[in-house]
């Protein structure tokens, strides 16, 4: 009963947030309710904050219809991610605009105490940028590395190699409201799904190769297991080659030791002289470049592509989006699609679409917020509804 309820409220502050309705009367159609339940509905949230009423200037006889519009300053997330070595926190609106940023840059050898009290100051900063009326209602971390996301710890990070296990729901868990942890590739497809519009029951691989190389897998509808933040983590497969080169997750011979940006640095540095230290300065200063005779890129990219295809045989993706600095350039994206045409094994049946993705900020921005700020919003109109029928048993 109480959650139909707080269902009927989040449809109809979802049909103005959406642009679909403007006034009680679309509402009714489009819901097929009663005029009289929209207009309790409607009182509900204007009482709460979450609409907003304009009167309309009326043209000839009658009342005009009220005009609706959705509050999207009602509530607030403050939104972290990690890009190269600073850590980036957004203040985010209901709309998923970006009010403002705050950004920290905690040394590479940082230990766990800094970084969490680096963040917890950084979370304030950018939670003082909201307007006095928004209300906090979630912290989401968008992180890269390995993650224990159901308990909210941030395990292991390539790019401050002495942080282990930060308990984020403990460090940042005075701001009165839930802490949200969530894996940034989980996050980037959960968005690229929705901006690109993939088809819901379409099989989708992300593979970032950058300063640290991973996947996320969408299946069935779901990016597979985003509430644990582990999955495909291919950047620590084996490679089992005995050069026992220690990586940054504690084990030796992973995929990174030869192929991440963090370990091929050095080496491409030297190569090419002037080369910048963030993912994207990179990714344009070899966009342009003929790597075909750079021993750096071509031993680091022989290992990438042997690991993905087996990856392919593994999870069989419709769809595979490559992001990072390497896959810009033309020819190693020639080589990658090269190696998904080949990777089947029923090649009439397996023909995967290959594209490169360069927008990662809007796309992990939206995949990580969309659910946080659902749920606050249904939390929000859920108490007021339950403020409402104390309010009136405490009347009667
Ligand atoms: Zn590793």
């Amino acid at each position: 009963m109480e959650t139909d309820r707080t269902d009927d409220l989040v449809a109809v502050a979802s049909l103005v947030r959406s642009g679909q309705a403007t006034n009680r009367g679309e509402i009714s159609r489009q819901l097929g309710m009663r005029s009289t339940t929209v207009s309790d509905l409607v009182g509900r949230l204007i009482a709460q904050e979450v609409l907003h009423e304009n009167a309309a200037r009326g043209r000839g006889k009658g009342r005009p219809a009220a005009v609706l519009s959705f509050n999207q300053q009602r509530l607030g997330a403050v939104f972290v991610t990690v890009i190269d070595q600073s850590l980036v926190a957004s203040a985010v609106d209901l709309g998923l605009r970006v009010l403002g940023q705050v950004t920290a840059h905690p040394p590479t050898h940082s230990d766990t105490e800094t970084v969490a009290r680096m963040m917890h100051r950084l979370v304030q900063d950018t939670a003082a940028l909201f307007a006095p009326q928004v209300e906090l209602a979630a912290v989401v971390c968008s992180m890269s590395g390995l993650l224990d996301a159901e308990h909210k710890i941030w395990c292991v990070s390539a790019r401050w190699p002495e942080l282990r296990n930060l308990d984020l729901g403990a460090a940042l868990g005075d701001f009165g409201c839930p802490v949200w942890l969530i894996r940034n590739l989980d996050a980037e497809l959960a968005g690229l799904r929705v901006i690109e519009r993939h088809h819901p029951e379409e099989n989708a691989l992300l593979l970032h190769w950058g300063h640290g190389i991973g996947a996320a897998y969408a299946s069935g509808g779901e990016v597979v297991n985003r509430n644990r933040g582990r999955f495909c983590e291919i950047g620590h497969w084996g490679l089992g080659n005995g050069r026992g080169r220690q990586c940054s997750c504690g084990n030796t011979d992973c995929l990174e030791t030869v192929a991440g940006l963090w370990a091929i640095r050095p080496a491409l540095a030297r190569e090419f002289p002037g080369l910048p230290h963030s993912e994207s300065g990179i990714a344009a200063h070899l966009a342009r470049m003929d790597l075909r005779d750079s021993p750096a890129i071509q031993g680091a990219l022989a290992e990438v592509l042997r690991l993905t295809a087996n990856l392919c045989r593994l999870l069989f993706p419709e769809r595979v989006i490559l992001t990072g600095p390497f896959v810009q350039n033309p020819d190693v994206f020639a080589r990658f699609v090269q190696t998904f045409d080949a990777a089947p094994m029923l090649r009439s049946l397996d023909k995967v679409r290959v594209s490169v993705s360069d927008n990662s900020d809007l796309s992990e921005l939206s995949g990580a917020l969309s659910e946080p700020m659902d749920r606050a919003l249904r939390d929000l109109v859920a108490g007021s509804d339950q403020r409402a029928r104390s309010l009136r048993a405490a009347e009667g």
